[in-house]
């Protein structure tokens, strides 16, 4: 098993410094690959970086939601999207984004498909 980045990602970094095998990593490049990924197959699922994301975007894999019922403000953030975002982030630098989109209170949305993204970035 291991805790799986979904799109709900908006690259803020809060969560790599936390992991005690260093198994999280930027997407490069963001317009292929535009969130942070966890490798699946050093991941111990100790759980330490769920508290640090300010989005809420990091599950353990058997529990990655199938029906993501937005609360309404937040963004996806995956390939084919052409939503304009930017914040600065965890370390105050500025994070720009051009595949995002914001989700309408009450939206639902599967953020399963991560599961193979994130799979798939360390192949
Ligand atoms: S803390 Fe959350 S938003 Fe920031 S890089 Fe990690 S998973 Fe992405
Ligand atoms: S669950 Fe633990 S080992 Fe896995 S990515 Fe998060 S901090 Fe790293």
């Amino acid at each position: 098993m291991t805790h799986v980045i979904t799109s709900l990602c908006l690259r803020d970094n809060g969560c790599s410094s936390v992991c005690p095998v260093e198994c999280i990593q930027p997407g490069e490049a963001d317009s292929q690959y535009p969130t942070y990924y966890i490798d699946p197959g050093t991941c111990i699922d100790c759980g330490a970086c769920v508290p640090e994301c300010p989005f809420h975007a990091i599950f353990p894999e058997d529990e990655t939601p199938t029906a993501y019922k937005a609360k309404g403000g937040e963004f996806i953030n995956q390939v084919g999207l052409t939503g304009h975002y930017e914040a600065n982030n965890h370390n105050g630098e500025l994070v720009v984004l051009e595949t995002t989109r914001a989700l309408t209170a009450g939206e639902v949305v599967d953020l399963t498909p991560s599961i193979k993204v994130n799979a798939s970035f360390f192949r």
